[in-house]
């Protein structure tokens, strides 16, 4: 993240769901995985007894309406014996939830989708939740005042989740220390394009709707995941050993990011050079307008800019792919680890290119 003031937000209070285990199948008498991963910073966000290896969101958003249709199918593996277990979600209506193919019950406190499962799940057992959802998404307003979550825009959205607002568009495992692999599919009205992390596996359109399937093969933290939906140039080039470059630019954003953008190989070369191989299968960059967002964010991939980057901005965002992104903080209390190498490299670059030592 790059901004003026981030102020550290007060540890809230931790909420615990007490609940109790009823169904017992196969000899397994599981208990709640947990509530709440008792962050020092973000006490509630995250949640006990599973780990999540993989997100499928089909996502639908209209943004004349702001309407949001989602179906969340998440595989996780059980790390207890589990008798139900909690998922983020902030704000929109729950459908339904299955696991393993069968309806499941659930319940909503807060940001917390308690999901009890027909049969509780083995220790070791990965298991696969399918939650349906839809409703207007949410944006989020932090401690500090800025916003995140589900930020509309004048011609579409976009979705940033540092530290908690990935759970205003997707339920999830909503803390950095459970990473996974995403894919990523939003279908928005012909014309508009959909930008999300990782790479375009497909595009195609059908009855006045285009679905854009993007797909992360390296695992990756909620709070790095981003869509953005509206009206983008996008382009594609190469950078450092054939690595591809994907950028998506506001239109009314394309001249006054030129200059900056061509920068963008070169400077993930230099970081390259400075820090170890680029930790992911391709990089980028999308530009919003300006005031689509109060800061810049590192989401994995291709970080968001609210309008054209300085070009130290751009260096800081990048080293983050590397610090925060593919290195990611177990713990909030440690995302100083982050914005200080991502600030530390602003400054060696400057130091290599004609600044200040
Ligand atoms: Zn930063």
């Amino acid at each position: 993240m790059s901004r003026s003031v981030r102020a550290v937000p007060a540890a809230a209070t931790v909420l615990a769901l007490v609940l109790t285990g009823t169904a017992c199948e196969g000899g397994v008498h599981g208990t709640p995985g947990g509530s709440g991963l008792r962050d020092p910073y973000f006490p509630r966000a995250g949640n006990g007894g599973y780990d999540v290896d993989h997100y499928a969101l089909t996502l639908d958003y209209t943004p004349a309406t702001r309407r949001l249709t989602g179906t969340a199918v998440i595989t996780a593996r059980a790390t207890k014996d589990l008798s139900a277990f909690d998922l983020d979600l902030s704000g929109l209506r729950v459908d339904s939830v299955g696991v393993d193919g069968r309806d499941a019950r659930f319940n909503r406190a807060g940001q917390k989708l308690t999901v009890r499962p027909h049969d509780d799940l083995r220790e070791g057992h990965t298991f696969r939740t399918t939650v349906r959802y839809s409703g207007v998404p949410r944006t989020l307003t932090d401690p500090d005042g800025s916003e995140e979550g589900w930020l509309p825009t004048a011609d579409g959205a976009l979705g940033l989740g540092e530290p908690v607002g990935s759970m205003a568009w997707f339920p999830g495992n909503d803390h950095p220390s459970d990473k996974a692999t995403y894919d990523i599919t939003v279908t928005v009205p012909q014309g508009l394009q959909a930008v999300s992390n990782g790479e375009l596996a497909s595009q195609s359109t059908h009855g006045g709707r285009t679905a854009y399937h993007w797909h992360t093969a390296e695992p990756m933290a909620g709070y790095v995941a981003t869509v953005a939906i509206g009206h983008f140039v996008v382009t594609r080039t190469e950078g450092p050993g054939g690595l591809p470059v994907l950028t998506a630019v506001d239109p009314g954003q394309v001249r006054a990011s030129a200059a900056v953008l061509a920068q963008l190989p070169g400077i993930v070369k230099w970081e390259e050079d400075t820090f170890g191989p680029y930790p992911f299968s391709s990089v980028g960059a999308i530009i919003a307008r300006p005031g689509a967002a109060g800061y810049a964010l590192e989401t994995q991939n291709r970080p968001v800019f609210p309008g054209a980057p300085e070009t130290g901005t751009l260096v800081h965002e990048l080293a983050h792919q590397w610090y925060g992104d593919s290195v990611t903080p177990k713990s909030w209390r440690d995302m100083w680890l982050n914005e200080g190498f991502a600030t530390y490299a602003q400054w060696l670059w400057q130091e290599d290119h004609g600044g200040d030592s």
